[in-house]
């Protein structure tokens, strides 16, 4: 049998709805804050990843999907949000509309080559916010406390925002040095990854996964001590709009993250599971980004949050979701009046009412058998009585209680029944 590839999840009928319950949720709070839908190809040039996710990344040198397409051409699968609403921002010159522009992505199918394992999927889904032309540091705060509330408002609990500042090409050389001076001497105990990097992007060292280099890093100096003066009051400036919310959060000087475009602020939000933390949204400013990929200089902030990772907290907090009924009510009836049931079934439905009727075959009591594991509420049925006088005998499945109504009025009555 042919089997899913490895890192990839469906999502059955049945749970479906705890996704789109999730989406609502999530346009809701992005429209609140005037941000709107934008739509981009799940494959782009792989130049775009090169120049806008730096090739000293991660994701560019092991984890993404790239091939050659019949054209020769080299695509590569989105392994992040953020370039191709950059591209597609740049590419329809929406630079030169009023200022910012706000978007946002909802169920961005994202790839990386990871290995699969709890919350790490080769395929997974993000909702995303980017926030072009904005240079103040309110746009920065709004987005966490966008991200934060959200995931307050669905109940998970145990949230923490962490913040840091990684600096701009003014002030961060020199911290790399820092960094690098720091390190040097023990740049033999680093991991591969560590070493590997260590030249070109030291900084990935601070929030290595590896326990040594966590360890070895645990001292290191700290980028907060060596911004300059407008990073400095950029990130004061973001302090005192979350000290203003009065949202719980941390100064964190080893989250870098995991991209290279990012400038000034970078952020997560942090659960606290049984298995250890979880990240499940991750964010910061790229005001280079833009002109990287061959634009204009202009600042802009987002973020991305996994919707598998928020499912999973919900899961792990014991959170419910209200499952919406698959149907109102189900019809059943004998065999020769399967005419007058399908009748009876449109007409429910073109009045709004969920309704369906056996399409099986089943004896009766098979139908209501079937009717009561749907979770249908109501069933309603049509025997030789009923079809006669165009009536429907309604039952409810909970209390057995019983109503014989002229078809015409059934619509008002079963949505009395269902409250
Ligand atoms: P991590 O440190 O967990 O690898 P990341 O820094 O790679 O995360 P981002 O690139 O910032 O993550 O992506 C934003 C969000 O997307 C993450 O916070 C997480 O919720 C989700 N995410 C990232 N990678 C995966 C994955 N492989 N599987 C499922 N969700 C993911
Ligand atoms: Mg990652």
């Amino acid at each position: 049998m042919i089997q899913a590839p490895r890192g990839t999840r469906d999502v059955l009928p049945a749970e479906s709805y705890r996704w789109q319950f999730l989406e609502d949720k999530m346009r809701k709070a992005a429209a609140l804050a005037g941000y709107r839908e934008v739509r981009t190809p799940v494959f782009e040039h792989t130049e775009l990843f090169l120049r806008g996710v730096g090739d000293t990344t991660d994701i560019v040198q092991k984890e993404m999907y790239t091939f050659k397409d019949k054209g020769d051409r080299s695509i590569t699968l989105k392994p992040e949000g953020t370039a191709g609403a950059a591209r597609c921002f740049l590419e329809s010159n929406l630079y030169a509309d009023a200022l910012p522009c706000k978007m946002y992505y909802l169920d961005a199918p994202i790839f990386r080559y990871e290995n699969p394992q709890s919350g790490r999927l080769r395929e997974h889904h993000q909702f995303g916010l980017e926030c072009f032309g904005a240079k103040e540091a309110t746009a920065d705060a709004e987005l966490i406390l966008l991200a934060f509330h959200l995931l307050e408002e669905l109940g998970i609990k145990n949230l923490s925002v962490r913040i840091n500042s990684i600096g701009c090409p003014k002030c961060r050389p020199a911290y790399h040095q820092t960094l690098k001076d720091y390190l040097a001497g023990r740049i033999d105990q680093l991991c591969d990854s560590c070493k590997e990097r260590f030249e070109r992007n030291p900084l990935r060292a601070l929030d290595c996964k590896e326990k040594r280099c966590q360890e070895l890093t645990k001292d290191a100096p700290s980028m907060l001590d060596l911004l300059c003066d407008e990073c400095r009051d950029h990130f004061e400036a973001l302090k005192s709009c979350l000290d203003g919310a009065g949202i719980p959060y941390s100064v964190d000087s080893r989250i870098v993250r995991g991209l290279d475009y990012y400038t000034k602020t970078v952020f997560e939000l942090v659960t606290a599971t049984k298995d250890g933390n979880l990240t499940v949204c991750g964010g910061g400013r790229y005001d280079n980004l833009v002109e990287q990929i061959g634009g204009p200089s202009l600042p802009a902030v987002g973020f991305g949050m996994g919707l598998e990772r928020v499912l999973m907290l919900l899961d792990s907090e014991g959170i419910v979701l209200p499952r919406p009924n698959q149907y109102d009510i189900f019809i059943t009836y004998m065999g020769q009046n399967r005419g007058a049931a399908f009748r009876t079934v449109q007409d429910l439905r073109a009045q709004g009412i969920k309704a369906d009727m056996d399409h099986c075959g089943r004896s009766l009591k098979a139908q209501f058998k079937y009717a009561n594991k749907t979770g249908a509420p109501l069933s309603g049925t049509i025997g030789d009585d009923e079809a006669a006088q165009n009536a429907l005998k309604i039952k409810n499945m909970a209390t057995g209680e019983e109503k014989t109504v002229p078809a015409a009025e059934a619509p008002g009555v079963i949505r009395n029944m269902i409250g």
